[in-house]
């Protein structure tokens, strides 16, 4: 049986997970690394089948509320003119899948909000150590006590711990895709309302994202990089210093936005890049969202696949009364179609940064041309909307009688238990 489980990481799928979970009668616990909830990114899609996950949530009415209701992206030149644009609600009127584009940050709170009452979070630590046994997980943690759970979900992203514990180096699990990228805060005076404002050198784009409900604005940084660099994804400092050097000298807004991004706390930069594994779980352990099968921020599925996962990954915990193996490959087994589509819906990077001026010219000339129409048909043949239904775990599920986040499990004694060193 298990009723205990730690997941690893409240942004989207962590959080999310934690609610099907508690609506299901476990008792989930939420570490999150940083000190407080995580504000910082761009728009991010609720759309396809993470629409139905949201509405069975009852916070669909929520993301409507606070559509990030940005029209589409403006090209400009070195001149701050418009040279090309393309209207993205126009596209996603035509594909009518009822889908909201909302900023991350307000989805992560929707998602903290209609939990925090009924999940125990716990902020500023980290999973430091994992020790499987038969009867459960013995987690030594950074800063708290070590603790018994009787199941652990890795929902810590692309760089996830849990998955490095679990399953070895990520090395082997993560594909680069040849380019970085970054968001910051920005000053709202720059770009245009309700446009994603951008413009290009060859194989660098900086833009502005200027949501429609929100004062402030979020400045956006992808740079072509052949080869990855070496550096530490949790070294601040370090990685607004890569960016500084891609954009030196680069003009429009770009030096504005390169100063608005070195004070932000929470400058946030990654390689853009896949996460494929050939499994999700082992033994106790499994992996949900971006730790599990990030299809890149450029696919724009990041936050579909980490709602729908969740979504499957605690229904299939909840009908397979105990059997977490089981449960574990029903998940795997519903989801991975979904998660090999979305993977392949990636080179959108391409019309973002072209590599050199004849591409910036061609990206342009198609984007002022009808021929951008047929690509919201191309997205229909994709949309993982004609994958199978999503099933209904709530009719039949056996649901435990416990609610409410439950006391701290029991804390393992020093003396029986003793939390080695990081692998
Ligand atoms: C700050 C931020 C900004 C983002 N901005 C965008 C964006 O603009 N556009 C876009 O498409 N996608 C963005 N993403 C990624 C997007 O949220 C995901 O692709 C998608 O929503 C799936 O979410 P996830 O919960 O699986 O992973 P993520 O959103 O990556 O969340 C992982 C969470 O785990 C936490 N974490 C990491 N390591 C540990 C650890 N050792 N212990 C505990 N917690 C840990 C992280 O702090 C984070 O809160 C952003 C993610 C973050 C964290």
């Amino acid at each position: 049986m298990y009723e205990r489980i730690l997941i690893s990481g409240a942004s989207i799928a962590g959080p999310a997970l934690a609610f099907w979970l508690a609506r299901y009668g476990f008792r989930p616990t939420v570490v999150e690394l940083a000190p407080r909830l995580r504000e910082g990114g761009n728009g991010v899609d609720v759309r396809a089948q993470a629409v139905e996950v949201a509405e069975r949530m009852g916070i669909m009415p929520r993301i409507r509320a606070a559509a990030a209701d940005v029209i589409g992206m403006s090209f400009v030149n070195a001149a701050d003119r418009s040279v090309a644009r393309i209207d993205m609600q126009a596209i996603q009127r035509k594909q009518a899948g009822g889908e909201v584009e909302i900023m991350r940050g307000d989805l992560a709170a929707i998602l903290y909000d209609v939990t925090k009452n009924d999940v125990e979070y716990v902020l500023g630590d980290s999973i430091r150590t994992l020790e499987q046994a038969d009867d459960g997980v013995m987690v030594c943690f950074e800063r708290g006590p070590s603790r018994r759970f009787d199941l652990v979900i890795g929902a810590d992203g692309v760089h996830s711990t849990v998955r490095h514990l679990t399953f070895g180096p990520e090395s082997q699990f993560i594909r680069y895709m040849g380019h970085y990228f970054a968001f910051a805060n920005a000053d709202p005076a720059l770009g245009e309302d309700r446009w994603v404002t951008a413009y290009n050198e060859p194989g660098k784009m900086a833009g502005v994202y200027r949501s429609g409900n929100h004062a402030g604005a979020k400045a956006n940084f992808i740079f072509r990089r052949r080869e990855p660099l070496s550096y530490d994804h949790r070294d601040m400092e370090q990685q607004k210093r890569l960016l500084s050097e891609a954009f030196a000298g680069v003009p429009w807004q770009v030096p504005e936005l390169l100063a608005g991004a070195l004070a932000d706390p929470d400058f946030y930069f990654d390689a853009l890049s896949q996460v494929r594994m050939p499994s999700w779980s082992s033994g106790r352990v499994a992996l949900v969202g971006d730790a599990a099968y990030c299809a890149s921020p450029v696919s724009g599925a990041g936050a579909m696949l980490a709602l729908t996962g969740a979504y499957r990954l605690a229904g299939e915990l909840s009908a397979a009364a105990g059997d977490h193996r089981a449960a574990f490959r029903r998940y795997e087994e519903g989801h991975r179609k979904i998660v090999e589509r979305m993977q392949q819906v990636g080179p959108n990077v391409r019309l973002v940064v072209p590599k050199n001026r004849i591409g910036v010219w061609a990206r342009n000339t198609i984007t002022r041309s009808p021929l951008l129409e047929s690509m919201a048909g191309m997205e229909r043949i994709v949309s993982p909307g004609r994958i199978a239904p999503l099933p209904d775990f709530e009719a039949g599920s056996p649901v435990l009688a416990v609610k409410g986040p439950g006391p701290a499990s029991p804390q393992a004694s020093p003396s029986r238990y003793r939390c080695g060193s990081r692998a």
